[in-house]
């Protein structure tokens, strides 16, 4: 459907958990602070959300695999919801002995999370020492034959800036496509422009980079001669796409997000039972979506990324 703005929402969000099993220094990594569904009332809630016209779905969290029904929450979504896309982003750690389920259940496209590979800048980024069960995760992947695989990555400036040329020979060397983000004001990072690297950094950084023209409605792609995959600059700060933005958000306790950078959300759960209700009820929060963010003013946002779901 469309929102107020005339902007066809049809890709759907949804957050499974708060809790992970990394301590990203940027992603603030809050304690959790809500339930969380059972795979059966995200079915539901995701078949509400395909009958407005939602054909996309991508689950997320905190990270999502550390819910041992992962595989029975994307079945069922699924099943109820039958999306085009059914996706994953996921930090990789269990990645590698969760792939095949995953795939079995339906997911179709992965992204793995993964800002350095340098060992112990990995480890001072995300508080683990656990780069190479990412790697293992991404290499199972691609052998099982998803039909997306791609890396997201956050540069932050004198941290992992300088690992940004090995992040993109991923892209030469395998059929993935690298993706960088940059760094938006959550947390109490405070810092974050300081912090941030902009895409255009990146680009005059890698002249070799070419542009593709293509869009994902987030990412710009550029290609490379000789890569397997492409290269994507997310640009949520220095060029703003939120009047390309397709997307909603449900968190882990039902409640639908409209926009990133605005705290409103709506609770569905009252609505849960009564499949015309639910898709009223969705339908009215979509119409509520505001026309976009204020990241470059707002500069400290209070909630971590961790409970809205990245
Ligand atoms: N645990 C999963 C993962 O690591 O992909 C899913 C959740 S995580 C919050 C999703 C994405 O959000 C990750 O790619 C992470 O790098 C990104 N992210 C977290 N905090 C961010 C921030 N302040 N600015 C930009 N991206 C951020």
């Amino acid at each position: 459907m469309k929102d107020n703005y005339g902007r066809e929402i049809h890709y759907l969000r949804i957050s499974v958990t708060q809790r992970c099993n990394l301590n990203c220094a940027y992603c603030g990594a809050a304690k959790p602070d809500a339930g969380e569904l059972s795979p059966a009332d995200f079915a539901r809630l995701a078949a509400g959300f395909a009958a407005v016209g939602i054909d996309k779905i991508r689950l997320t969290g905190g990270e999502p695999l550390v819910r041992d029904d992962i595989c029975e929450i994307t079945r069922l979504v699924k099943a109820a919801a039958a999306p085009k896309t059914l996706g994953v982003t996921t930090n990789g750690l269990l990645l590698a002995e969760k792939a095949e389920e995953l795939l079995l259940s339906g997911v179709n496209a992965v992204n793995v999370s993964l800002d350095s590979l340098d060992r112990s800048c990995y480890r001072q980024l995300t508080g683990r020492d656990a780069l190479t069960p990412v790697l293992d995760g991404i290499e199972k992947a691609l052998s099982l034959g998803f039909r997306r695989v791609r890396i997201n990555a956050v540069l932050l400036r004198g941290v992992n800036e300088k690992g940004a040329d090995r992040l993109i020979e991923l892209a030469k060397d395998m059929p993935l496509d690298v993706r960088f983000i940059e760094l938006m004001p959550f947390s109490d990072v405070g810092e974050s422009e300081r912090m941030r690297i902009r895409s255009d950094e990146i680009l005059a950084r890698f002249p070799f980079l070419l542009p593709t023209g293509e869009t994902d409605g987030t990412a710009v792609y550029y290609a490379a001669p000789g890569f397997k995959g492409k290269i994507g600059m997310i640009s949520p700060i220095s060029k703003k796409f939120c009047n390309a933005c397709n997307r909603v958000r449900l968190l882990c306790n039902g409640r639908v997000k409209p926009c990133l950078g605005h705290p409103e959300t709506y609770d569905l759960m009252p609505y849960i039972d009564d499949p015309e209700q639910l898709e009223t009820a969705i339908r009215e929060a979509i119409l509520k979506k505001p026309a976009g963010h204020h990241f470059e003013t707002d500069k400290n946002h209070t909630h971590a990324l961790n409970r809205i779901g990245g």
